[in-house]
């Protein structure tokens, strides 16, 4: 038997009010998938704990991954001064929706990406 493991990762989108959104990422063989993303209050994401996963590895949108609930972006930032993510549109300069922490992006590789020193 196959134990399938998911988390919900939180995300904010910076095109919408820095509003919240949940994504389910479920482990497989090369790393982890997007499955779905859905809207999320604050508080509830407090209550089910969802703030404080954190993941590690290669992230890819499954074939059918809806993207953000707000600007169905597919593809986040991640920052490496939080660890938080935020929608990410393909700017060579971009800042994180969670602590206002921006710079250049360095380092791209397929969806995690890193954002550098100003
Ligand atoms: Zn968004
Ligand atoms: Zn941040």
């Amino acid at each position: 038997m196959n134990k399938l493991e998911a988390h919900i990762v939180l995300a904010r989108c910076p095109k919408h009010n820095k509003d919240l959104y949940g994504i389910r990422m479920e482990k497989t063989q090369n790393g982890w998938k997007l499955t779905w993303a859905f809207p999320v209050d604050e508080g509830k994401a407090k209550s089910e704990g969802y703030d404080r996963t954190e993941l590690r590895g290669n992230f890819s949108p499954a074939e059918n991954y809806n993207g953000c609930p707000m600007c169905k972006a597919k593809v986040f930032l991640y920052c490496p001064n939080c660890s938080k993510i935020t929608c990410y549109y393909g700017e060579s300069h971009a800042s994180c929706a969670w602590c206002g922490f921006s710079g250049n992006i360095e380092e791209q590789d397929d969806l995690s990406l890193k954002g550098g020193t100003m």
